[in-house]
């Protein structure tokens, strides 16, 4: 039973909390994220786990945040997927195994580097429910640095950060990313002076007699192994409620002490409101039977532990991303590294409509730029994977793909879709029974957005979401007679994937006098042309004013020259199925229309006619040869 202390095991590192409350914060938050994940790359999912299903866990830890050391019972239920002899835990071999207990008898186990194997005797049939309890003690695996202490102020602290595969380094438990644990229990032990933390609700602190104190926590929604969490120090709590009736929920915060004040002032209060904005665009906390909260511990960044986030400082950017990933991310867990962008694009994104609601359009306006200049710094990149990329971690976790080109993404579709059908449609996703508390990929996200919005997106994921690149804009408006401007729209692309960015443009037109008119024009193919009323004269024009659109060295030029009248006459519309129109400058009148076919033979012929059915004429291009009283010109439409 050796106890050695050991100190400075840090993984992500020892930022000052303080200095995270700047700018670099997103850069801090990516780079934890992708050091937690670094350990992935080399994992493949234990098949001799595979043959169970874990139904509960009942995890009793004895530890001191002074020591590097863990004395744990784990109690584990679970239901045999078929014919059993043995039973196999993920668990370090640095951590010895005392005994293990199968029905009040004591079972014989071995234990290799990272696996705990326990004989179930004669065996044990398909669909058995069984509980087995383990009892161990050790210096936590260091591997994954799951398992860190540490000091601040001086004072002792212990914190766990699983992900993604760190979970064997101090208890026995499944590690893969199909099967979520139904029910937890986390039983804490640790010196009396000290605050512990764990998933969900506390339910009890029992006083020991001995100078230690026990904290009792229960979790009852689905979870992975890598999302359960504990933390110890000498916390300070700050409670708030949250939610909205009949669902009130408390928000716990442990906090140091030495910086309560400035943090339960200046930064918490903002979490209660976040909370509120985000429950009404999308739907009730995940967690509203039992909490949310965060825990300050010494790491870069943060992680969103299910309940309980786990913060390295708590600036609004930081709190709203692991906050939105309570939503995107555990209750609706990225089924692959191909679909991270379902995590780490939609966190973004609504750390982004914080903003947008906090600060207003403009500064939302602004934050989309800074997105889109991060995204468009290179021509090419996809926000989904290919299988080359999952074998990458930094690409994996890519802040210019995975989290602002995927919040970007995120973004054009609610400006696609509009409002009403994009939020329903993220409602729909995340209440779906077979994605809630489960794991989804990139079609089960198009398929609701698409069933919410009647909407095909199939071009949308292909150009946006599995090509890479952005298109480059070039609009120019013309005067065009009393009361109208012709747009006409151009576009290149950044990025041979894609061959058309099809999609909603917005042009902002002002004049004097502060008169101003936004139109969006839904732009199918280059050079396309469109007539616009406006009842003011044109003096500019602005293109993308709500950077909606991820695109980069794109212009809008307002042409003041005048057109001469026949230039301005439009047919529409165009492509047509029915009935045909003439659209003429003022002044202008038809006298004869001859009607041409693709081959050059005449069609039909008008006089003084500026509007035709044309359903019986086969599809195809057809052209017009119009005498006005202003001369002759060639028209061209499309029948379809
Ligand atoms: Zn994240």
């Amino acid at each position: 039973m050796r106890k050695i202390t050991f100190i400075g095991c840090l993984l992500l590192g020892m930022l000052p909390v303080l200095a995270q409350q700047g700018e670099d914060t997103f850069g801090s938050l990516v780079e934890a994220e992708m050091k937690s994940a670094w350990q992935i790359s080399n994992f493949t999912a234990n098949q001799n786990t595979a043959n169970y299903d874990v139904l509960s866990h009942v995890l009793e830890f004895n530890v001191d945040p002074a020591e590097y050391y863990i004395e744990g019972t784990v109690t584990t239920t679970f239901r045999a997927k078929t014919f059993m002899t043995s039973i196999t835990f993920d668990l370090t071999q640095q951590l010895s195994v005392n005994s293990v207990i199968i029905n009040g008898d004591i079972v014989s186990f071995t234990q290799n580097a990272d696996e705990l194997v326990i004989s179930l005797g004669s065996g044990i049939d398909e669909n058995t429910v069984t509980t087995v309890i383990v009892d161990y003690e050790g210096e936590p695996g260091f591997s994954e640095g799951a398992f860190t202490i540490d000091t601040h102020n001086g004072v002792p602290e212990l914190w766990t950060l699983s992900q993604p595969y760190g979970a064997k380094d101090w208890w026995p438990c499944k590690q893969d990313l199909n099967d979520k644990i139904d029910n937890t229990d986390i039983y804490i032990t640790a010196p009396s002076e000290y605050v512990s933390v764990g998933n969900g609700l506390e339910i009890s602190q029992t006083d020991n007699g001995n100078g230690t104190t026990t904290t009792h926590f229960q979790h009852n929604y689905p979870i992975p192994a890598y999302l359960i969490a504990i933390a110890v120090t000498n916390y300070q709590i700050f409670t708030q409620t949250a939610g909205t009736a009949p669902n009130i929920f408390p928000i716990v915060n442990y906090i140091y002490p030495e910086m309560y004040d400035f943090i339960t002032t200046q930064q918490l209060p903002l979490t209660v409101q976040m909370i509120d904005l985000f429950e009404e665009l999308f739907e009730t906390y995940p967690y509203h039977e039992e909490k949310y909260g965060h825990a300050q511990c010494s790491i870069g960044g943060g992680m969103e532990h299910a309940t309980v986030s786990f913060m390295g400082g708590f600036n609004r950017e930081l709190v709203a991303h692991e906050l939105a990933h309570q939503w995107f991310g555990d209750k609706v867990t990225c089924g692959s590294w191909k679909d991270i962008w379902l995590n780490e694009g939609f966190a973004t994104y609504l750390s982004g409509l914080v903003v947008e609601d906090f600060d207003g359009e403009a500064a939302f306006t602004n934050w989309k730029g800074g997105r889109i200049g991060n995204i468009t710094s290179q021509p090419g990149g996809a926000v989904y994977l290919t299988d080359t990329d999952t074998t990458n971690v930094g690409r994996i976790f890519s802040g210019r793909l995975s989290y602002n080109k995927g919040a970007m993404v995120v973004h054009m579709l609610r400006y696609k879709l509009g409002d009403a059908d994009f939020y329903q449609g993220l409602k729909n996703y995340l209440a779906d029974p077979d994605l809630a508390f489960g794991y989804a990929k990139t079609p089960d996200l198009k398929e609701h957005l698409e069933a919410a919005s009647g909407t095909d997106l199939t071009e949308f994921f292909n150009d946006w979401v599995y090509n890479q690149g952005y298109p480059t804009y070039n609009i120019i408006v013309n005067h065009w007679g009393e009361g109208q401007v012709k747009v006409t729209i151009n576009q290149t692309q950044s990025h041979p994937s894609v061959s058309f960015f099809e999609m909603p443009v917005r042009i902002r037109l002002s004049g004097s006098g502060g008169a101003v008119q936004d139109v969006l024009l839904d732009n199918t193919f280059n050079g396309q042309e469109f007539t616009v009323p406006v009842n003011f004269t044109v003096t500019g024009v602005q293109f993308n004013p709500g950077n909606d659109i991820i695109s980069a060295n794109s212009q809008a030029i307002l042409n003041t020259s005048e057109i001469p009248a026949l230039q301005r006459v439009v047919l529409y519309p165009n492509p047509v199925t029915g009935t045909l129109h003439l659209q003429l400058p003022q002044g202008v009148l038809a006298e004869q229309a001859v009607f041409y076919n693709a081959l050059g033979q005449k069609v039909m012929e008008t006089a003084k006619q500026s509007v035709w059915n044309v359903s019986q004429l086969a599809h195809g291009i057809y052209n017009i040869t119009l005498t006005t009283n202003s001369g002759t010109t060639q028209l061209r439409f499309v029948k379809q």
